[in-house]
């Protein structure tokens, strides 16, 4: 028996589902990865995740290779690539990992069907969460639909008898399993450049982001002494708290069941919490799972007859808040750093999302949008449910008058303004005591530091404290209409 292994964000190959479940009931396994036109082509030419997805795959490959096998690589459509592929290598299965995005589906299904007319069965198995689809019920035998709960179930189903299975790594090398095979002189293709796919370099390189395996266990290895230390630091963006491994986990360059299993297994209160956030991220693929509405629409229907602000003047700022000239420093630092690196920290996004949605009123689809354009960790899961947990449309047991101050999330999580001076530099020389509002200096303190409002910097899009009545109200509306 021969069987293909279709890799997708899942670029490792060790403690990998579904080369663990080819390699178990095939004698010989291919490995593929398509360059999906699809995803690619909108796509603007120069786009920190290609960089990354492209550098990963030739790790990958590189890795197979060394193993006596390889990876084939093709530029093009996966429902014709994978069948025509297949065909040719006589496999009698394809595996993969399942995803849980519905453009990923509707792919999957139309590889599926294509595989199926030539006889080829298609099998695609968890690997990219601890749980999915019914594993985490509620005791009516529902799927969830508010965090806490989750989390809880979640963790009791690890705890239970027999519940560390769900950690185990998949092995990929064994007496028991086949052999990677190396691909057909014919059907092998050296790995596209960049600029083949259509792609110019960005400044991933800069960045110190190393794609791949190695860059995986470079952050891995460079968090691990960070990890008790997790929940105190982790909400200061100025300061080294978190993993940066959301890239990683994105693309699958390590494993969800090593990371969870370690954090499981440490159980220090940083590890505690650190596991917390690795839960959110099975719940999100739980919510797109089971509500893949919420793409595009409110995960709380009520809330899709919310009048969000469309007049002229939101266009201009939207503008204002994607280039980070809101006039609220923490909030330009946020979208500044998203703009420059890639990344936002978790705690910025949820200030920023919040300021978009609940300070300017406008829609959170198009904040969603504009994260996806931007983020190199990008998820729809988790940016979908991150963006309407802020917006207060989605899955918070949160009221929606909770609402973030700007200057108040300031003063509390960046209080020196390391971060703010950071990628605000124009705010460099205002004392702290101004720099969380410094439409606040008198013009003597602005002529002392060399800071002229409305000049160096923008004065403030919009006043919080009315920008909050009139959300208020927004959100009124809807309720009473309910
Ligand atoms: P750590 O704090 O070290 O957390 C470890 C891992 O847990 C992360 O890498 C991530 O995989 C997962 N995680 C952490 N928080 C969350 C969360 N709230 N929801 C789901 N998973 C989580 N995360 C993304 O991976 N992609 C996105 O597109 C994305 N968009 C977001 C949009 C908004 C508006 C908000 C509020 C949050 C978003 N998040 C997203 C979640 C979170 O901000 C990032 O995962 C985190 O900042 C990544 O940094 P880290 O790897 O250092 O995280």
């Amino acid at each position: 028996e021969i069987a293909l292994v279709w890799f997708r964000r899942d670029l490792r190959d060790y403690d990998h589902a579904a080369l663990y479940h080819a390699l178990k009931s095939a004698r010989r396994v291919f490995c593929v990865f398509v360059f999906d036109r699809d995803i690619l082509d909108p796509l603007p030419r120069q786009d920190r995740r290609v960089e990354f997805l492209h550098g990963s795959i030739g790790e990958l490959a590189g890795a197979l290779r060394a193993r006596g096998g390889g990876l084939i690589v093709r530029h093009g459509r996966p429902h014709e690539e994978i069948p025509r592929l297949a065909v040719a290598l006589g496999a009698g299965t394809v595996f993969a990992n399942r995803d849980y995005e519905p453009a990923a589906i509707t792919r999957d299904e139309l590889v599926a069907q294509a595989l199926a007319e030539s006889g080829v069965a298609f099998r695609a198995t968890k690997d990219q969460a601890v749980f999915d689809g019914d594993e985490v019920l509620t005791q009516g035998g529902a799927p969830f639909s508010v965090f806490t709960p989750y989390k809880n179930a979640w963790l009791k189903r690890l705890a239970a008898p027999g519940g560390d299975f769900y950690l185990r790594p998949y092995p990929t090398e064994g007496a028991a399993f086949g052999t990677l095979a190396a691909p057909p002189a014919d059907l092998d293709q050296p790995l596209p450049s960049l600029a083949d796919l259509g792609f110019a370099p960005t400044n991933l390189a800069d960045l110190k982001v190393l794609p791949g395996m190695a860059g995986a266990r470079a952050r891995l290895a460079d968090f691990l002494p960070r990890l008790a230390r997790y929940k105190a630091l982790r909400d200061f963006p100025g300061v080294k708290g978190v993993s940066y491994l959301s890239v990683h986990l994105r693309f699958g360059t390590l494993s969800i069941r090593e990371l969870a299993g370690l954090a499981w297994r440490d159980g220090s209160e940083g590890a505690q919490a650190w596991l917390n956030e690795l839960i959110w991220r099975d719940f999100y693929f739980m919510i797109l799972a089971r509500h893949p509405r919420v793409v595009g629409a409110c995960f709380r229907p009520e809330y899709d007859a919310l009048a969000w602000d469309e007049g002229p003047d939101a266009d201009e700022r939207f503008a204002a808040w994607c280039a980070g000239r809101t006039g609220y420093p923490l909030v330009d630092a946020a979208q500044r750093q998203l703009n420059q690196t890639g990344y936002m920290h978790n705690r910025l996004r949820m200030v920023s999302a919040s300021f978009l949605t609940k300070d300017l009123g406008i829609d959170w689809r198009r904040g969603e949008a504009y994260f996806a354009e931007q983020l190199i960790d990008f998820d729809l899961a988790a940016n979908n449910g991150g963006w309407q947990w802020a917006a207060s449309t989605g899955c918070d047991a949160q009221p929606y008058f909770r609402i973030f101050n700007p200057v108040t999330q300031s003063e509390k999580f960046d209080p020196e303004g390391h971060f703010i001076r950071r990628y605000v530099p124009e705010l460099a020389t205002v004392p702290a005591k101004y720099l969380h509002a410094p439409w606040t200096m008198g013009p003597l303190v602005q002529e002392a530091c060399e800071v002229k409002i409305g000049r160096d910097y923008p004065a403030p899009v919009v006043d919080h404290a009315s920008a909050r009545e009139t959300t208020l109200a927004r959100f009124a509306a809807v309720k009473g209409a309910a």
